[in-house]
């Protein structure tokens, strides 16, 4: 079977592909067909946060998957409870109920109703550049016009700010505002971190009107930023906090996370039919457990701060405006198309991932070996230290 051909006759279509077929993965690296590896530094989006087929999270799902798949949110579960239980010990005190589901853009639509039912109120500031999901209610949320023109009408009552300007919050917030939802590191519009007094100040302005924070952290969280959650770095706590992502070492699994400024909610109000199945809590279970045992926020944070170190040595290259990131979310800005600096990194056995159209984005493994991260290292130097011939006709 020629795999390319078939899957590229049956898809959708809306996914940019690279005619590469992976068949295998194991800690930072993956496999062609062709028998070719590459370093992932792209992992899914970073979902590979323990890189891939983690001997604890194969075997959590191997025992579960011969015991208990499937178990509607009607019934208990015991891999369910020690999750949740898990859980509450990483999100910052007094955050006790979970609305667990499948996806990021889930756990978004989750704090959004939930935030309306809460407030009674209508309004969402959210970021511009912020990237919170594709599903209706998350598209509202999100910025980038690409992604939104073409599904217009989207839901009402959505204002976008620019990051880091109080002073802009500060006129957008109103008594109308059911919610603030911001990333802490805005992932997808080009790896851009909040200032910690902003975050601190939509705290203080959503208190001050009655408005909830919803802090997303489907990308930040979960030891990506050198901290368990990046809100951490702030020391802001939000209403409702968004998971994703990484949270199920590979497996689909979202949550959104809720504070006790959040209305109880009744049954029926919101659902999901796989929500919370015994199969993904496994998973998420072992992630879990992996993350601390490993101490792997804390290796991110020095892996990361060691990167942008390194990274130094880009900051005179001639097609390089900027080098930022918060532990293993790193993002190098150019002057020029990303596209083709991505290809030539993939030609030589690198898989990164662009972040809008100028920036290159790192979200290697937390667990990456120091040896793959030398030669990510190394090459990215090399690469973007380059003035690359840019052909017009692709873009992001
Ligand atoms: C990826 C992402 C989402 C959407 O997650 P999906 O699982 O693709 O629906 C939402 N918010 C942020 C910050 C993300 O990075």
């Amino acid at each position: 079977m020629n795999i390319i051909e078939v899957e590229s006759r049956h898809e959708s279509g809306v996914h940019a592909k690279r005619p590469i077929v992976l068949v295998r993965g194991q800690g930072a690296r993956v496999w062609d067909d062709q028998g070719r590896s590459y370093i992932d530094c792209a992992t899914g989006h970073g979902v590979a946060i323990l890189g891939h087929c983690h001997p604890k999270v194969v075997e959590a799902i191997q025992r579960q998957s011969a015991r208990l798949i499937t178990c509607t949110d009607t019934y208990y579960n015991d891999t369910r409870a020690q999750l949740l239980e898990r859980l509450g010990r990483i999100v910052p005190a007094g955050m006790e109920r979970v609305f667990l589901c499948n996806s990021g853009t889930e756990a978004v639509e989750g704090a959004l109703k939930f935030a309306r039912y809460t407030t009674r109120r209508a309004g969402v500031v959210a970021m511009m550049r912020g990237f919170h999901g594709r599903s209706m209610g998350s598209l509202s949320a999100t910025h980038n016009p690409k992604y939104r023109k073409p599904f217009e009408p989207l839901v009402p009552g959505f204002t976008h700010i620019p990051l880091n300007k109080l002073d802009a919050a500060a006129q957008a917030i109103t008594e109308e505002t059911a919610a603030v939802i911001v990333e802490p590191v805005q992932g997808e519009g080009g790896v851009r971190p909040a200032a910690p007094e902003f975050l601190q100040g939509l705290r203080r302005l959503c208190d001050e009107r009655g408005a909830l924070l919803i802090l997303d952290e489907i990308q930040t969280g979960m030891g990506r930023t050198g901290r368990m959650l990046a809100l951490e770095h702030a020391g802001v706590v939000p209403d409702i906090l968004c998971l994703g992502k990484g949270i199920g070492g590979g497996v689909p699994m979202g949550a959104v996370v809720l504070g006790p400024k959040v209305a109880p909610l009744k049954p029926g109000l919101h659902g999901s039919t796989f929500g919370g199945n015994p199969l993904a809590c496994a998973a998420a279970l072992a992630t879990l457990q992996v993350l601390e045992e490993e101490g792997l926020p804390g290796r991110a944070a020095e892996k990361g701060a060691y990167a942008l170190r390194r990274l130094e040595a880009l900051h005179d290259a001639p097609m390089v405006r900027e080098v930022r990131g918060l532990g293993l979310m790193i993002g190098i800005e150019l002057k020029c198309k990303s596209r083709p600096y991505l290809d030539v990194l993939h030609e030589r056995g690198i898989m990164a991932l662009p972040a809008g159209p100028t920036v290159v984005r790192l979200l290697p493994p937390l667990m990456i070996p120091d040896d793959d991260l030398e030669y990510v290292l190394d090459t990215v130097i090399d690469v973007l230290g380059q003035t690359l011939q840019v052909s017009d006709e692709e873009d992001d």
